[in-house]
């Protein structure tokens, strides 16, 4: 089969890999319809994360099962399916309360951009759509698998809702999804940060009733100014940095709560900020599978469309130059045809 590896910074390569297999009772092998680039591979990219020696990458997937080990019952030859990047047994104490990106048995998917994938505990990851998708839903189904469930839980660890006001901190994927998902949840105003005028626009696509470009105690002072003040009912953070979550606290009012999925890379918090700022803090690795059956019901009934978030496609074989694109922030999201 044909899969990538991310040899060093810069350096991802698409190459002839051994195909995937059924490696424990509980595994699927899914023929993947669609893959992409998620914001967070970029870390590595960047030489932000260390890379110890050459692996296989990515973790966001649709496609349909082909084979599925003796222990499998939940899921069939067959189906078109759709995954998380934290596969969870779904049966758990951690699971039933809802996280299952905190399974007891979770394994971290990371080899999703190819054309085959093993997927550990099958029958608690993998949910199957109504019947094969029309080629137009794809692109939408694929954006469930990760960033339109991490922007969802967002939103909803924020509790956006209506009457409320939900900054988004971050016009990546994920928090142009976090918009699209508060505004489904009823936000009432939602206000997104952004200097980039595509972003901004599928932002205002997504929901978006505001756009501040200011950022800092710029950006916060017009957060205040929007609020009467007060500073938002609920913001999504969804970047990772120090000044993102920095924007973000600052930017909640007394009570708020601020949702964080973007992945903490050196962020520190002063505790005696934190004491007096009154405000909630929920976030980590988004349980997907907890929204899953929900949100493919959404795509599936054609009310939310979040794959519009995939502004280039390319071949699986052309993935370094989706790496670059996504890179030098001239796409905001690579879907990967295999
Ligand atoms: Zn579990």
């Amino acid at each position: 089969m044909r899969g990538t590896i991310i040899y060093a910074p810069g350096d991802i390569r698409s190459e002839e890999r051994p195909d995937a297999a059924v490696t424990a009772p509980t595994d699927a092998v899914v023929r993947l319809s669609a893959t992409c680039i998620c914001g967070t591979d970029l870390w590595a990219y960047r030489g932000m994360e260390p890379i110890a020696e050459p692996r296989p990458i990515g973790h966001e997937y649709v496609g349909v099962v082909e084979q599925v080990g003796d222990g499998v019952r939940n899921v069939e030859v067959g189906q078109f399916v759709v995954g998380s990047f934290a596969t969870s047994d779904n049966t758990c104490e951690i699971c039933r309360a809802g996280y299952q990106s905190h399974c007891v048995h979770r394994e971290f998917v990371g080899t999703a951009q190819a054309e085959l994938l093993r997927v550990p505990n099958a029958d608690g990851t993998l949910v199957a759509v109504p019947g094969p998708p029309d080629p137009d839903l794809v692109p939408h189904l694929l954006a469930a698998s990760d960033v339109l469930g991490t922007g969802w839980f967002a939103a909803d660890a924020a509790q956006a809702g209506p009457g409320r006001t939900v900054v988004v901190v971050g016009d990546g994927a994920v928090g142009l999804l976090g918009v699209l998902s508060a505004k489904q949840m009823g936000a009432e105003r939602i206000i997104v940060m952004s200097r980039n005028e595509s972003r901004q626009k599928l932002a205002l696509g997504f929901g978006a009733t505001d756009i501040v470009t200011e950022r800092g105690d710029d950006g916060v002072a017009r957060i205040k100014e929007l609020t009467g003040g007060l500073g938002a009912h609920s913001v999504i953070e969804a970047v990772g940095t120090q000044e993102s979550m920095a924007q973000a606290v600052r930017s909640a009012r007394v009570g708020g709560h601020v949702g964080y999925v973007g992945i903490s890379h050196g962020v520190e918090l002063s505790g005696r900020e934190l004491f007096f700022s009154g405000v909630h803090l929920h976030g980590g690795p988004a349980p997907v599978r907890r929204y899953l059956p929900d949100l493919v019901d959404r795509i599936w009934r054609r009310e939310i469309e979040p794959g519009k978030v995939f502004d280039l496609t390319l071949p699986l074989a052309d993935v370094a130059e989706g790496y670059r694109a996504m890179d030098e922030r001239r796409a905001v999201k690579v879907l990967l045809q295999p």
